[in-house]
């Protein structure tokens, strides 16, 4: 099984047992310049982890959307002190999974509104077609060999027999990697940090998480988007349309044809938007 230590749960869940036993009380509070390099480094994998653990509890709900989140309480139930808690919290910021007000302190971000998730495609689909575009026009062998391992991996992960949310994690990690990727081959550093910045897929998985964790209005309601997100990732052999657009993309640009590959990314974008919209307005009005 491949996956991505940063989202997967189990690990999540092993790294809050050991951040328990880890935790130096006194010991974050100590001035930069007179720490030792072995305590700055213990505690900036303090604050890794404890980064890792605040992001899978918003992930998975266990810290609601809207959530205030009390720094002192978080910190004595994570055994932590609470300046790592405050500089994994910056970083949750940056990623919008926080948001931090005077006076208020810190709280998780709403989910996704409709109106937040079709500007962030029409952001995609502003950039996605020209990156599909250049990408096309200078890959190399060592860009072929690279977006042929990135498929061959979501291919094997559809053929596991992996639970639900297993699947879904693997394949959006997937797909946050095949878009950057396409980024990173039109060699613009500038755009793939950009893309990078909108945290698309992270917010994506969240709303996944969102579904199971929220109780929607009707079975009728839950029914749909059970089926959406179930269509995305397809496990156990079966077809999952994103992988079938991402290999449409993916041999346009290794065949150089820009005009194809932007088309089809563009599409790609567009089939997404629609699939999930309703599936967004149906979370936004579930909680
Ligand atoms: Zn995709």
């Amino acid at each position: 099984m491949r996956l991505d230590p940063v989202t997967s749960g189990p690990r999540a869940r092993a790294i809050l047992g050991r951040t328990g036993r880890t935790a130096a009380p006194g010991s974050a509070g100590e001035s930069m310049s007179t720490e030792p390099v072995v305590a700055r480094i213990s505690r900036s994998v303090l604050s890794d982890e404890i980064y890792l653990v605040v992001r899978e509890m918003i992930l998975s709900h266990d810290i609601e959307p809207e959530q205030r989140i009390n720094i002192d309480g978080l910190s004595a139930r994570l055994g932590v002190s609470p300046t790592p808690l405050r500089e994994a919290l910056a970083r949750l910021e940056s990623e919008g999974l926080v948001v931090k007000t005077p006076l208020r302190g810190y709280t998780a971000t709403p989910l996704l509104s409709v109106r937040e998730f079709v500007e962030l495609s029409q952001f995609r689909t502003l950039i996605e077609p020209w990156t599909a575009r250049a990408a096309a026009a200078s890959i190399d062998a060592d860009g072929i060999a690279q977006i042929t391992a990135e498929l061959e991996s979501a291919r094997r992960t559809l053929e596991e027999d992996l639970d639900d949310v297993t699947a879904y994690r693997a394949l959006t990690e997937h797909d946050a990697r095949f878009h950057t990727l396409l980024a990173s081959l039109a060699g613009n550093g500038l755009v793939v940090q950009a893309f990078e910045r909108i945290h698309f897929h992270l917010h994506f998985l969240r709303l996944y998480l969102a579904s199971r964790a929220v109780s929607l209005h009707d079975d009728e309601q839950a029914e749909f988007v059970h089926q959406r997100f179930g269509e995305y990732y397809r496990a156990r052999g079966q077809r999952s349309w994103v992988v079938e657009e991402h290999s449409a993309i993916a041999a346009a640009v290794i065949a150089g044809q820009g005009d194809e590959a932007a088309r089809l990314v563009q599409e790609h974008i567009e089939s997404s938007r629609r699939r999930f919209e309703p599936v967004v307005a149906a979370l936004a009005g579930g909680h």
